[in-house]
């Protein structure tokens, strides 16, 4: 058997039709579409508006099991289900994803977004300009630290009876909430409210300081105006593609806009179907597009798929660690259903979390040219036991939408089975009593442990009236608990929250998860000083 040729490479056998053909095929109007080139174009909110009285088509959510360094292929699997449905099964199809974040993705994939035989193409033009909307988002959040700056400085040359009141901390991420407020805006105006009332700096005696204190609101929703408009691509095999914001899946919610879900599901009528793809392991980015995403757009998605890969499973049975630069340890590469077995535990778990939001499951193997008959046979064999309603092993990454058709089939199946879609928690709920939910219900935490920093917190916003806001959990993606060394399923560990920061135009509160956010949040220690805002 040849091995198969390298995403780039694969990507430019490809020609894509032009972006005008792709946007008359999917049904909008020249006057709704705004070119960049020849193969990207924006779509303006107006199309959303002259399709409001249409009926939606199916949503599907693909998930996945705990990401390993493996691989486990949901974006791939993403777009492989788009194509088999729009493609080969001749229904209307969409396929919305992340924007890939220039940082991560450079390099480390190669610049892809999905692989093999199931990409958005061009490639370079997804991966690395795409519509300037991560510019937008820099200039817009620029803007708000050089007017913070300029205050302070202008303040601070006065009298010392001013300077008490004056601006002395920048609050929290200004990029990641302005990017999370755009993922989660349902129209031009919900951003431009959403913008005004992030709380950017406290005053010296704690006040918080919005945008719109600062008198920049009305500036910035001007910078973020075309960034809200998703901006359409296609696949390898010429079905539509809305790639569209990056909010981090950690301290944001990891899942690509609304308003490209809603757009693309007026766009393929009653009878399409609509996948989106949430990030990292179910009980996180799946959690979040329920409890978040889904509870501000009003959307009920019809099926949850969830991508489970025989090396994955793997390793969540206790095979050997994976380490970049060395040789792969001969159990990914060589039948071992022991090891796999052990690892259908982790699966069971995550179909668990998938379940508890009322929608039928299908399970998708993603396959490797590794995997045996009889591995597939146990995954699938597991996974109906464990109350999925189909597991398919799929094989679109070395043959295309052609490789999903069973995919397809199963998930058109799925989604003519009437459901009940429920959240996990009530947003009345207590604060703590909210975040000991989740932790218990999908992470199988024995408990949760608030730190005197977290608890100040509970008390704080729930006092300024904040207490009803979902709940972004801020938690390592590798593990169902807070110790990204713990694969599997980890049982009886307390869940320690450190600290929860509010992100009021995004509309959420994050607790910190443990450890996780003292590496990746640089601008942690910009936060408000307890001592400050009276506690
Ligand atoms: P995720 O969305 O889970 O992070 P991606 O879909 O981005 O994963 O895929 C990660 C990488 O794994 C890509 O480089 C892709 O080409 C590769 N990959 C995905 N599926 C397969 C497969 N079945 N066989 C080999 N490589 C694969
Ligand atoms: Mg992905």
């Amino acid at each position: 058997q040849k091995p198969q040729p390298s995403d780039t490479a694969i990507a430019h056998s490809f020609t894509p039709k032009t972006i005008g053909r792709l946007a008359r095929e999917v049904g909008l109007f020249s006057e709704e579409v705004e070119h960049y080139g020849t193969t990207r174009a924006k779509v303006r909110l107006e199309a959303l508006n002259r399709l409001k009285t249409q009926p939606d088509g199916k949503y599907l959510v693909v998930t996945g099991i705990t990401p390993t360094p493996l691989g486990e292929g949901t974006t791939t699997t993403t777009l492989g289900l788009a194509q088999a449905l729009g493609a080969h099964l001749h229904v209307n199809s969409f396929a919305c994803v992340r924007q890939p974040s220039q940082g991560s993705n450079f390099g480390v994939k190669g610049g892809a977004v999905g692989g093999g035989y199931s990409q958005v193409i061009p490639m370079e033009e997804v991966s690395l300009h795409l519509t300037s909307d991560t510019q937008a988002v820099m200039a817009a959040s620029s803007l708000v630290v050089d007017t913070i700056n300029a205050r302070v400085l202008s303040e601070s040359t006065q009298s010392d009876k001013v300077i008490k009141n004056n601006i002395i901390f920048l609050s929290g991420s200004v990029a990641s909430e302005m990017m999370a407020v755009l993922a989660l805006s349902t129209s031009l105006g919900d951003m431009t409210r959403r913008l005004a009332r992030m709380v950017v700096a406290y005053s010296r005696k704690g006040k918080p300081v919005t945008t719109e204190d600062l008198g920049i609101s009305g500036v910035l929703a001007t910078l973020m105006r075309d960034a809200v408009k998703p901006s359409l691509m296609q696949t390898m095999e010429g079905t539509p593609v809305f790639v569209h914001t990056c909010p981090l899946s950690d301290i944001a919610q990891g899942n690509s806009s609304i308003l490209a879900d809603q757009i693309a599901l007026k766009l393929v009528g009653p009878e399409g179907f609509v996948v989106t793809e949430a990030e990292g392991g179910a009980e996180l980015g799946m959690e979040k597009f329920f409890d978040i995403k889904c509870r501000s757009s009003g959307l009920h998605p019809d099926v949850v798929v969830m991508v489970a890969t025989v090396h994955g499973l793997k390793i969540h049975g206790g095979g050997p660690a994976v380490t970049a630069g060395s040789a792969m340890p001969k159990e990914y590469s060589a039948e071992n259903l022991t090891l796999l077995e052990n690892g259908c535990s982790h699966l069971k778990r995550q179909l668990e979390n998938a379940r508890a939001f009322g929608l039928p499951v299908i399970v998708a193997i993603n396959t490797f040219s590794t995997d045996t008959d009889a591995e597939l046979g146990l995954v699938c064999e597991q996974a109906k036991l464990a109350g999925a309603l189909e597991a398919v092993p799929c094989s679109h990454w070395a043959e295309g939408g052609a490789g999903a058709v069973a995919l397809g089939q199963a998930v058109q199946r799925a989604a003519e089975i009437p459901h009940q879609m429920n959240f996990l928690y009530d947003l009345e709920m207590p604060i703590d009593d909210k975040i000991r939910a989740i932790a218990k219900s999908m992470y199988g935490a024995g408990d949760v442990e608030l730190l005197p920093q977290a608890q100040q917190k509970v008390a704080l916003f729930s006092k300024q009236g904040l207490g009803n806001l979902p709940i972004c959990m801020a938690k390592t993606h590798l593990s169902l608990s807070h110790d990204p060394e713990r694969k599997g399923v980890p049982t009886g560990f307390t869940l320690p929250i450190r600290d929860i920061h509010a992100n009021l135009g995004a509309g959420f509160l994050y607790p910190l998860v443990g450890t996780l956010l003292s590496v990746t949040h640089m601008d942690a220690e910009l936060e408000p000083d307890m001592e400050y805002m009276g506690m």
